[in-house]
């Protein structure tokens, strides 16, 4: 039998994210994948997480607001647009990013990218660096790679 803090179901972005998070808090962590690639479907997609007022836009000097961001996504959205959802995002968005990158663990590159549509409710140039590129990782690790 295995005796865990935390079990994460799923290894895309959005459970190791989680895991790490837990391992930084000191718990026991077990992911479970269902397929023998770990990854899901992060591991193919453009790695590129959408994160407005970001810490690197102030280093860069941009300024970026939670209500253009929200403006943004209203447009983007349309009718999915559901506010639980989108104001969890933004509070815990930005804060993710900087959790991350203080123990170097985003493996981002400093090179921030633009909205992907800019023009629905981000000409302004606030949407210019809310995506950050991710440094590329093994494609071809199997889950016997596991992670400690
Ligand atoms: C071509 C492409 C490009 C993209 N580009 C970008 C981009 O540039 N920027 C961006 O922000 N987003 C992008 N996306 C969207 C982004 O990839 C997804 O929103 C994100 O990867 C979702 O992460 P996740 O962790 O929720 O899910 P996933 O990465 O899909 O991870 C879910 C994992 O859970 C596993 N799983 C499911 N059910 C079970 C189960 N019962 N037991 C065990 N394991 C299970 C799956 O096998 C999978 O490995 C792109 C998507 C695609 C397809």
């Amino acid at each position: 039998m295995i005796e865990t803090d935390i079990v994460i179901v799923g290894s895309g972005a959005a459970g190791l994210t989680a895991a790490i998070t837990a391992r930084v808090l000191g718990l026991e962590v077990l992911v479970i994948e269902k397929t023998d690639l770990f990854g899901g479907t992060t591991a193919y997609s453009g790695g590129a997480p959408w994160i407005p007022c970001n810490h690197v836009m102030r280093q860069i000097g941009l300024t970026d607001t939670r209500q253009a961001a929200q403006t943004y996504l209203r447009a983007v959205l349309g009718e999915h647009y559901n506010d639980d959802l989108v104001e969890t995002y933004l509070d815990n968005a930005a804060p993710m990013l900087k959790f991350l990158e203080m123990r170097r663990l985003d493996a981002a590159r400093r090179r921030p990218c633009h909205d992907l549509r800019l023009h629905r409710g981000a000409a302004d140039g606030q949407g210019r660096a809310r995506r950050r590129t991710i440094a590329p990782a093994r494609g071809r690790a199997r889950m016997r790679d596991s992670i400690h």
